[in-house]
């Protein structure tokens, strides 16, 4: 029997261009939960879009319980232009002088960057959303009723700028899977986000009491990071491991930490300005006291700075920028819990955990 199934469906934008949207369905050999892994809503983003096709053709021959539906490229169009959303009533000719660069992450050729305010182009806004604005929101409808609304579990995978990949988690609730993916720090999210914040996929994939969703973030935007790519598939093992959809248990080369999300951790700025050197690295956890970089003066070369640790925490947010100016944002060191550490045989969650 074929286990593996291919469903597409046809959009056109405002402007009159057809497109469709694929996902897929691979039917384990046994009951058992239903997983589904969206990618690619956000069109910077191309590690989950890049490594799941792969992850499919390995599932569809292998025993496992339960059903996994994949959409690896969940907003086509938007990947075709490597931007965040595909901003369908603008002019799009704009992006052919578009280039991206970290010193100026927000900046969006149509002014509806992150710092302009809502959007409803972005289609992480519009998740069981009581309109269906655009065709992103069209596409969202469609995912949402195919293959989301009854999922157990949601893994949304995203991209964002940093040395390692994250979760953000709104729930608390889905920390025990999310753990099971194996990065390194959890960013707990705001529990009660606003209806435009609240239109993304993990918080409305996590409303029923028996589904579960987080959002995965890999760590380049823009481009490739291959490196990762088989990091990405071992998680969605370990999390089909963890839920008893595969045999075998999970353990974790590194701790895992849950950053809350009500922080009395510091966030450090430079007290001088020069080039800056690290004394660790992200995600580490430090003691109050610990060095945490290092400030050099760029004419003298001396060191004129020793970051201390304001607070123990886990090292997180550190900046892009190699040479700092004085009040700059250097890092945080948040406030965090330790809910894994290496090599411990992590427990799978009960075998009827979805049916209580
Ligand atoms: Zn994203």
């Amino acid at each position: 029997m074929q286990r593996k199934s291919i469903h597409r469906k046809q959009f056109t934008t405002a402007g009159g261009r057809d497109f469709q949207v694929s996902y897929f369905t691979v039917a384990g050999t046994r009951p058992g939960p239903i997983l589904t892994i969206i990618a690619g809503q956000h069109g910077m983003e191309h590690s989950g879009p890049n490594l799941l096709p792969e992850l499919i053709d390995e599932l569809a021959e292998t025993d496992f319980a339960g059903i996994v539906h994949v959409c690896p490229c969940a907003n086509p169009l938007a990947l075709e232009i490597d931007y965040e959303f595909y901003p369908e009533n603008d002019d799009l000719s704009k992006i052919d002088d578009y280039y991206y660069s970290i010193f100026r992450h927000y900046y969006c050729p149509w002014g509806y960057g992150r710092g302009d305010g809502e959007t409803l182009y972005n289609m992480n806004r519009l998740w069981n959303h009581d309109g269906t604005p655009g065709v992103a929101g069209r596409i969202a409808s469609w995912l949402w009723g195919e293959i989301c609304s009854d999922a157990n579990v949601i893994i949304d995978m995203h991209s964002l700028q940093a040395d390692k990949p994250v979760i953000f988690n709104n729930r608390e609730k889905s920390v025990p899977l999310a753990r099971l993916f194996g990065a390194e720090a959890i960013m707990m999210r705001d529990p009660a986000p606003n209806k435009y914040r609240g239109g993304n996929l993990s918080w409305q994939g996590g409303i029923k009491h028996n589904q579960y969703a987080f959002c995965v973030e890999f760590s380049c935007q823009h481009g490739l990071k291959e490196s990762e790519y088989e990091w990405g598939k071992q998680g969605i093992r370990k999390v089909m491991t963890g839920i008893n959809m595969l045999e075998g248990e999970v353990v974790h080369q590194h701790p895992v930490w849950k950053v809350l999300y009500k922080n009395s951790g510091q966030v450090m700025c430079a007290g001088k300005a020069g080039h800056i050197r690290y004394k660790v690295r992200l995600y580490d956890y430090v003691r109050k006291g610990d060095v945490v970089y290092e400030i050099r003066d760029l004419e003298t070369v001396e060191l004129l700075e020793q970051g201390l640790a304001p607070n123990d925490g886990l090292v997180c947010n550190i900046s892009h920028l190699p040479v700092m100016k004085v009040n700059d944002t250097v890092c945080w060191i948040a406030d965090a819990e330790k809910i894994a550490s290496s090599g411990e045989v992590l427990d799978n969650l009960p075998r009827d955990f979805f049916e209580q």
